[in-house]
């Protein structure tokens, strides 16, 4: 990174400004005119309908915007409206959020819709205070929401503009009240007149160039403010775990058919009990996560969370699959046709369409 100057030279005029307001009106102007020429052009950029800007902030929750794009296109398509999310079946909601993870984010979005159909004649309330009362919609969506749609001076503090802010004060981890000041920094320092800008304008920059790691200040439209500069503690990166896994392959001739497509697949639905994508369907666990040569499909490497799998496939027979793996839920054969539009967990889609098992044309959308 090119030799930046001394955070202390610029901190004797920001002092002096003592924080005061004409400081924070040029850091915003900056900011401002640094996101009109910057700002990525994303499939929900420019939207001021609400029901979008929902979709795409709680698809982006904990997810990264280049696993978000096709997700969202293919959703929008099939629920263009609150009205068409509420009237359907909450399989179909999950099957179009398959590989995007965190199923409990489209169980919430559907249940909402749903209230927002009943109670609300379909039309998503505009008041922040109003959102928040609906299922899944905390302080950062509803914030994300009324000011990018309606223009609600309401600051957003996601975990980007929490670390630009911190970063910006040189405040670090731990400190106490950090969360406190950090809100009430930004409410500070909001621009009322332009608030879904300003919002989408911090949140890009803590996206795009106020990374956790190798922050691009050389080139950041706040810099003059900055008291750290890319001299910040960064916070260890979370120690990944390793764990092998067999997944059991079977399939079968489609009874009662001559032309076609005519397999079928043994998918199991993981119970409703389970904390973890419960509902979703996948490939039986085989017992044992050795698998001979010959008989591996697919290896495949799957991130969930903490956890990295090792993903061996195996080819199993009808008549095996009971002895060879465990029964976790509700089994059934399942015709290849078919088994795109269920909601697949991320792996099961991910092993069906690496194998070319999935129809063509539904590798992409999951309907
Ligand atoms: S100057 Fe660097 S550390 Fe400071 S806000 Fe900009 S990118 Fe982040």
């Amino acid at each position: 990174m090119p030799k930046l100057p001394s955070p202390r030279m610029k901190l004797d005029s920001r002092d002096r400004a003592a924080s005061g307001v004409d400081h924070d009106e040029a850091l915003r102007a900056s900011l401002l005119a640094w996101y009109a020429a910057n700002k990525r052009d994303l499939p929900w950029r420019g939207a001021e309908n609400s029901y979008a800007i929902w979709v795409s902030e709680i698809m982006l929750q904990q997810t990264r915007v280049a696993a978000v794009i096709d997700r969202y296109m293919a959703f929008m398509e099939r629920f263009p409206t609150v009205t068409a999310l509420a009237a359907a079946p909450e399989e179909e909601v999950l099957a179009l959020w398959s590989g995007l993870g965190y199923y409990r984010r489209a169980r919430m979005l559907h249940k909402a819709a749903r209230l927002v159909a009943a109670d609300y004649g379909g039309i998503l309330p505009a008041a922040s205070a109003e959102l928040r009362k609906l299922p899944g919609i905390g302080a950062y969506t509803a914030a994300a929401i009324a000011s990018i749609a309606h223009g609600e001076p309401v600051a957003v503090v996601d975990g980007n503009v929490e670390r630009v802010l911190c970063r910006l004060a040189g405040w670090e981890e731990g400190e106490p009240a950090l969360r406190r000041r950090v809100e009430e920094r930004a409410a500070r320092f909001l621009d009322p007149k332009h608030a879904g800008d300003f919002n989408q304008a911090m949140m890009e920059m803590g996206a795009t160039l106020c990374a956790p790691r190798n922050p691009q200040c050389a080139i950041c439209p706040l810099l003059a403010g900055c008291r750290t500069r890319g001299e910040h503690k960064t916070a260890p990166r979370a120690k990944m775990q390793s764990r092998a896994v067999g997944c059991a392959l079977a399939l079968r001739k489609r009874r009662g058919r001559r032309a076609g497509n005519d397999a079928e697949v043994l998918l199991e639905q993981r119970p409703a009990a389970q904390t973890v994508m419960p509902g979703l369907w996948e490939l039986p666990i085989l017992r044992s996560a050795d698998v001979a040569a010959e008989d591996l499909r697919l290896r495949v490497r799957h991130a969930i969370m903490q956890v990295n799998y090792d993903v061996r496939v195996r080819a199993v027979g009808e008549r095996e699959v009971k002895a060879l793996t465990v029964a976790g839920g509700r089994r059934r054969w399942v015709p290849l046709e078919e088994a795109a539009s269920l909601p697949l967990t991320g792996l099961a889609r991910k092993i069906l369409t690496r194998l070319r098992l999935l129809p063509a044309a539904q590798r992409s959308q999951p309907r």
